[in-house]
């Protein structure tokens, strides 16, 4: 039967005539081992084709296998399928009294997907999601399964994998004793004598928010864990109303403010699973780069500003922790990413897009895996020391290359 398959945002229809959904894993490995090209769709809330296998190749969902979340509490992890959301993760563990360390501004994503891509929230000491896995199975080319765990010297290539090394189909995350978290909103931050650092260190996680409309931000979101203490925030207004980032989206979509604590789950996202997360009508891009360079970057974004804002409907700027993923955007550096939410309209963002790689080049951006970005594939390879490492461990786990794609190819060639 053929269908028409489009990302969440509906910018990218797949070339695959259908979304194959086994029901099983044994046709899973069956439908793997006979297929010449694979490429497994999450939640499909990237923005580019990194997930599209192409004409004639087979495009995967787990939709169809049930939805693994078994939780060890004496052990403090979660077995999770390779289907499975963080909103259904996120109750489960929740229901045990534990927690994730963080989660992304929305929880509608799939887990496997996200670190596949290199997907973070935001705070100077919390990694990408990724940093919360501890072992990962994989349904290789011969429909056989690798399982990765911590400790070898290929897990750093085997969790942000781009899904080219197999079918993920069930990841092992760290888990950590349940807590709170309270929202602190501020607006009016300006850009003048910004101190990155420590306003980047406030919180548990901190977003600043802005359009480039005018230098400085509108919005700034701290969410303080209950259990560490509440730092002054002098350098802006508290916020007299509940606010969503994106400027006339209702502020209802949005997870509770005004410092009521609340579950970590239903915090550390800005948007709540039960509503559509951002404005549902956009494009997204992100850099990410040394957060040492945060104030220069931010600088450099303010002398476009006039190239940015008439197509962006938002900008977020979060920071993100080291971690060791070959392929992460935040591999071996503290990073600061700065995000972009345009219009919907390709076409007249693809020079705004431009402009912001050509202002940020300096300082050796990586872009966001999933979303839109222009800059050539041999650019972005130079940016990771380990890419050569990567294209190796694909070479062995998938020697015929049917996991990788036309995105893919350009980026792992060299
Ligand atoms: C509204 C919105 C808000 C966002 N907010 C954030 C944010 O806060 N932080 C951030 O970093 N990113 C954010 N993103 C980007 C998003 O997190 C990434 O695009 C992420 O990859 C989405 O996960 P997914 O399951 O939808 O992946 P998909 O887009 O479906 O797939 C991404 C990649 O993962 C692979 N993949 C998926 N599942 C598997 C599997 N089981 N086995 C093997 N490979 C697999 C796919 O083949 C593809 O290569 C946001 C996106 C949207 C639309």
């Amino acid at each position: 039967m053929s269908q028409t398959v489009t990302n969440w945002a509906g910018n990218i229809t797949f070339a695959a005539a259908e979304l194959h959904r086994p029901r099983s894993l044994d046709a899973l490995r069956s439908l793997v081992a006979r297929s010449a090209r694979v490429r497994v769709l999450g939640s499909g809330h990237s923005f580019n084709e990194i997930a599209d296998p192409g004409d004639g190749g087979v495009l995967l969902s787990l939709e169809g296998l049930t939805g693994e979340i078994d939780v060890d509490t004496a052990a403090r992890t979660v077995r999770v399928g390779g289907g499975v959301r963080y909103a259904e993760l996120a109750r489960r563990v929740h229901e045990h009294g534990l927690a994730l360390p963080n989660m992304a501004s929305l929880p509608h994503i799939s887990v496997a997907g996200s670190v596949a891509t290199g997907t973070h929230g935001s705070g100077v000491r919390n990694g990408s999601l990724a940093s919360a896995v501890r072992e990962v199975e994989i349904v290789t080319a011969d429909g056989s399964t690798v399982v990765v765990g911590r400790g070898e010297r290929r897990f750093g290539g085997a969790v942000t994998s781009l899904g080219a090394l197999g079918v993920v189909t069930a990841l092992t995350l760290d888990l950590e004793p349940g807590y709170l978290v309270e929202q602190h909103l501020f607006t009016e931050l300006p850009l003048e004598r910004l101190d990155f650092e420590t306003v980047a260190a406030a919180a548990y996680s901190v977003s600043l928010f802005t359009d480039w409309a005018a230098p400085g931000f509108r919005q700034v979101w701290l969410k303080r864990r209950t259990d560490q203490p509440l730092a002054d925030f002098p350098w802006a207004t508290p916020a007299v109303a509940a606010l969503h980032p994106v400027p006339g989206m209702p502020a209802v979509n949005c997870t509770e403010q005004f410092g009521v604590p609340g579950p970590w789950h239903e915090r550390l996202p800005h948007f709540r699973a039960e509503f559509t997360p951002s404005s549902g009508n956009e494009l997204q891009s992100e850099y990410l780069l040394a957060r040492g360079h945060a104030t220069e970057a931010l600088h450099a974004i303010d002398r476009i500003r006039n190239t940015v804002s008439p197509v962006l409907q938002v900008c977020e700027v979060r920071t993100v922790a080291a971690d060791e993923q070959w392929l992460s955007p935040s591999y071996g550096r503290d990073t600061v990413a700065l995000h972009f939410t345009w219009v919907e309209d390709a076409a007249a963002v693809l020079p705004a897009v431009r402009a912001v790689e050509a202002a940020l080049e300096p300082f050796g951006p990586r872009p966001h895996w999933g979303k839109v970005f222009a800059m050539p594939a041999d650019v972005v390879r130079g940016r990771y020391p380990r890419m050569d490492d990567f294209a190796a461990l694909a070479r062995v786990l998938d020697p015929g290359a049917k996991f990788t794609n036309a995105f893919l190819r350009g980026v792992l060639a060299g």
